[in-house]
């Protein structure tokens, strides 16, 4: 099955975002928790995450990626933004087992200053104070484009957060192809030998999904600017290769291009047309 969707707007709730996703030909997405500046959370509300848990099973749709605000700096230099960090984590974390089984992604962060060994630190132990035993959600860390102070831009930096985390098992990684484009993987001309060094370093098992966008800045650039699949610099032929590639063709893929719902329903069925 091609597991293939975008990022919508949650502020309508979960069954909403099911029929706009099923309305675009998309069978998984991606949505805020809260505002993505951060703030507090919508309440759950019961009747509309029971019934969109039905309607999922019954469609078969793949698993959905909740993201965590942008705002959410494990490993800031700046205690109050810490514990930030862990209120939402925690609080976030108990939200998702309404919906069971399903993927929470986040920015390892920025360690502004302190040098990467101790942002490292500060994620983990943030992720090992948030962390529990019977959470059914794989809690998954992004490939950053390395802009300003960001940690989590290369394969090595995620695999130290990993192996500093007790319950590591809850832990996987969300590839996002502007950013490591951005970061420094050539994901155009050598996409084998980027697959193969996060295999070496990170294993491909801990690989859960894929954010799929084009890039409008060129390779290293660090900028992180997402652009509209076959639009930048990655371009059609490398994003196609992606999705078909025997590693990576059976993870959910989510987009995060600068669209809105007509222009995302544009991309599926594009991307749909070139899956073999
Ligand atoms: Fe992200
Ligand atoms: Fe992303
Ligand atoms: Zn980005």
């Amino acid at each position: 099955m091609f597991k293939i969707g975008c990022h919508l707007s949650a502020s309508a709730g979960y069954v909403h975002m099911f029929k706009e996703a099923q309305s675009i030909g998309a069978n998984t997405f991606q949505f805020f928790t809260r505002n993505p500046r951060g703030g507090k959370a919508k309440a759950i509300d019961e009747n509309d995450v029971n019934e969109f848990n039905r309607l999922t099973k019954e469609n078969n749709f793949a698993q959905i990626l909740a993201h965590a605000p942008y705002t959410l700096n494990a490993c800031s230099e700046n205690e109050r933004t810490r514990e930030f960090a862990l209120e939402v984590f925690l609080d976030d974390l108990k939200r998702m087992e309404y919906t069971p089984n399903n993927l929470y992604n986040f920015h390892p962060g920025s360690h502004v200053g302190q040098g990467v060994e101790k942002g490292i630190e500060l994620i983990a132990h943030t992720l090992n104070s948030v962390l529990f035993e019977e959470m059914t959600t794989t809690v998954l860390l992004e490939t950053m484009a390395g802009k300003g102070s960001e940690v989590g831009r290369t394969f090595d930096e995620i695999r130290a957060i990993i192996d500093k985390v007790e319950l590591n098992n809850k832990l996987g990684v969300c590839l996002d192809t502007c950013h490591i484009y951005d970061g420094g993987y050539d994901i155009v001309n050598n996409l084998d030998g980027v697959l193969e060094e996060f295999d070496k370093i990170i294993g491909l098992d801990r690989l859960k999904a894929i954010h799929l966008n084009d890039s409008m800045f060129g390779f290293e650039s660090h900028k992180d600017r997402h652009a509209k699949i076959g639009k930048g610099h990655l371009a059609s032929d490398a994003i196609i290769k992606i999705i078909n590639h025997p590693k990576l063709r059976d993870l959910p893929f989510l987009l995060e291009t600068p669209n809105e719902l007509d222009g995302y329903a544009k991309e599926i069925a594009f991307l749909k047309e070139n899956r073999k």
